[in-house]
């Protein structure tokens, strides 16, 4: 992650040893976000070639990009990136963040720091298919623990149908993901491509928004919502069934109520052999019995039928009827979706309710591009009978479907907000908004303090969103997790809470675990896909503290979150070397237990066994050579 290793390698080099337990405060200046930026091709990054139109050319966006300083501050990348940092591009600081209220002080005081990962061929997007689609889900699944966010440079013409399939293929996501192109490219005199690629750049570093978004003229869309709507546009996107996730005016406003977040506790993993034996069928009056039999023909698994108005198809064409009949009978999934850009499948018209009969699934207000991916993706699982197939193509699986809420919660709401508002005299609308955003994180905050996952419940079920933060930046999982209420951890986490989420200081409910050392809640936290974001160096130095006081319970939780126990500090001193030269014998037991080295050197040249000699510590010499028995023999038994 970030934090970890992303920044200033200059200012850590320059510290002290004694003074490196201060980086982990974070007091580190210019914290960084990273993105993954994979461009897979399209207008916008595309060049007029000899024949006056334009075609992509191999590594010239990321040549260019260097030479703009709102994509790449120059002068701080000579003086703070590492060497193995080289190819990083960095945003520069400044008025380009404009108004980010939104966030907390760590993260809007953050640089962005991107790569370009550049796929050969670049393509139009015209000429990609679903192994595409795979391609690009493998490589973010690749990448994922070391970026806090992925940004898809893509063509517009089948953006929304890569957004969609996205969407199902990466499970569990908890980091964000935007698609973004342009209508011209990114170094036109005029383009849209500067503004699309900057905006999307910001969201994926700075906004843990867990979903496969579009950023398009201003706004952040849900990908799976989206449709191309306008080919000569600079809005080319529309999202008719869903207002913007975010809109970036001079303010950058964030809808969090609407932010889609998968439950579980399940890390994120990719699924990409997509089902291609999937079509999309487009009612027309007078459409022939044959046309349609044919479509269906094996071997065709699902397909999407764009019918009229609110989902309706002619009711007085028993033979197209039985046609959709037999076909759903053998096994072929329909969808029913609407040929209106805007509204959703009802069956409240004799005509719908036929299909409905014909074992057509009501597809709600999905978009073409989404029912098409959806029924790809369902299809594609091969373990799932064809009923559970049936049953999920009918779920809100990514937030592609709106599903009507049943319960009118909002008068509690309303009697909450509006006492607290009455007191302080407030009124408006946009002022109880404020007062409701300000008030909800700090009862949430409460409520995760003693564990009481019914008020938990109670505050969600009044709207509030459980990942909100409060003035430090920390949520509600930040602090279940720190108190140790492992049954509220695991309703957070059911809830869509956020592991990734960093507060003010720049710490994740992983980190409050371990300062705890709750091991189970760190268990829970890892499997759902939580990582250690210190940086080596402030590991090393924590572990080494541990290691020299005996604190075993420190050393097992930052084992059980995944830290490597032979991480060193500043003079290549690992946490075995500190524990033999304090002579803590309980220390040297456990790591060595945990796979801990005995032969790495510091940079004085000695080994933790040399060490233990120099200082003739014989019960930790014979622990060692125990332990290097213990492997010898094990190592010739398994010859
Ligand atoms: N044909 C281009 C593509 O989809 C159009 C674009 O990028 O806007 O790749």
């Amino acid at each position: 992650m970030a934090d970890t290793d992303g920044v200033n390698k200059k200012h850590v080099s320059q510290k002290h040893p004694l003074l490196a337990k201060s980086l982990i405060d974070s007091s580190e200046p210019e914290p960084t976000s990273r993105v993954l930026v994979i461009y897979t091709g399209g207008t916008i990054g595309m060049k007029t070639n000899d024949s006056g139109v334009y075609e992509p050319k191999e590594d010239f966006l990321v040549n260019k990009l260097r030479t703009l300083p709102m994509f790449h501050d120059n002068a701080y990348a000579d003086e703070n990136l590492g060497e193995d940092e080289g190819d990083f591009l960095i945003m520069p600081h400044g008025l380009m963040y404009g108004e980010m209220e939104d966030l907390n002080s760590h993260q809007r005081g953050r640089r962005v720091m991107y790569r370009i990962l550049e796929y050969k061929p670049l393509l139009d997007s015209s000429n990609m298919m679903m192994t595409d689609w795979g391609k690009i889900a493998s490589d973010i699944h690749e990448h994922y623990d070391c970026y806090d966010g992925f940004v898809v440079l893509h063509g517009t013409d089948t953006m929304a149908y890569t957004a969609s399939a996205l969407s199902f293929m990466c499970e569990n996501l908890g980091k964000p993901i935007i698609l973004t192109g342009s209508q011209i490219p990114i170094f036109e005199v005029r383009s849209d491509g500067r503004d699309n690629f900057l905006s999307s750049l910001i969201f994926a570093g700075l906004y843990t928004i867990p979903e496969v978004l579009v950023c398009f003229d201003n706004k952040i869309l849900r990908g799976n919502r989206t449709i191309k709507n306008d080919a000569g546009s600079f809005a080319a996107f529309i999202s008719p069934n869903l207002p913007p996730i975010a809109t970036l005016e001079i303010h950058i406003q964030v809808d969090w109520s609407a932010v889609f977040r998968s439950t579980g506790t399940e890390k994120f993993r990719v699924h990409t052999n997509m089902c291609q034996n999937v079509g999309l069928l487009r009612m027309f009056p007078g459409i022939t019995t044959q046309t349609v039999r044919a479509f269906l023909q094996p071997p065709m698994q699902g397909v999407v039928l764009q019918t009229y108005g609110a989902g309706n198809a002619p009711d007085n064409r028993p033979d197209l009827l039985s046609v959709l009949k037999e076909a759903s009978n053998i096994g072929v999934i329909i969808l029913n979706i609407t040929q209106c850009t805007k509204g959703c499948v009802m069956t409240s018209y004799a005509t719908g309710k036929a299909l409905e009969d014909a074992g057509v699934i009501c597809g709600g207000d999905m978009t073409p591009e989404a029912a098409l991916t959806k029924l790809s993706y369902v299809l594609s699982k091969e373990t799932w009978t064809l009923d559970k197939k049936r049953k999920f193509v009918k779920r809100n699986l990514r937030g592609e479907l709106t599903v009507v809420a049943k319960e009118n919660i909002t008068i509690l709401d309303f009697e909450l907000i509006e006492s607290v508002a009455r007191a302080l005299s407030v009124s408006s609308t946009e002022e109880v908004k404020k007062l409701r955003d300000a008030l909800y994180p700090s009862l949430m905050c409460a409520a995760a303090q003693t564990g009481d996952n019914q008020a938990l419940e109670k505050l969600r079920e009044l709207g509030g969103n459980l990942s909100s933060h409060n003035q430090d930046g920390r949520t509600a999982l930040h602090v279940a997790s720190r108190e140790g209420h492992v049954s509220t951890v695991q309703y957070l986490l059911h809830q869509g809470a956020s592991v990734h989420l960093k507060d003010s200081n720049g710490f994740t409910p992983l980190h409050d675990a371990i300062m705890r050392k709750h091991i189970s809640i760190i268990r829970l936290l890892v499997k759902t896909g939580a990582i250690l974001t210190l940086k080596p160096i402030a590991l090393a130095m924590e572990l080494c503290c541990a290691a020299a006081s005996e604190d075993i319970e420190t050393l097992q939780a930052y084992r059980t979150a995944g830290a490597n126990l032979n991480e060193c500090d500043y003079d290549k001193r690992t946490p075995l070397h500190v524990a033999v030269d304090t002579g803590c014998e309980r220390s040297v037991h456990f790591l060595l237990d945990n796979g801990a080295s005995w032969s790495l050197e510091d940079i004085f040249g000695n080994t933790a066994i040399d060490c233990a000699k120099k200082r003739n510590f014989t019960e930790i010499i014979e622990l060692i050579e125990a332990k290097q028995r213990e492997l010898s023999v094990n190592e010739n038994g398994t010859q």
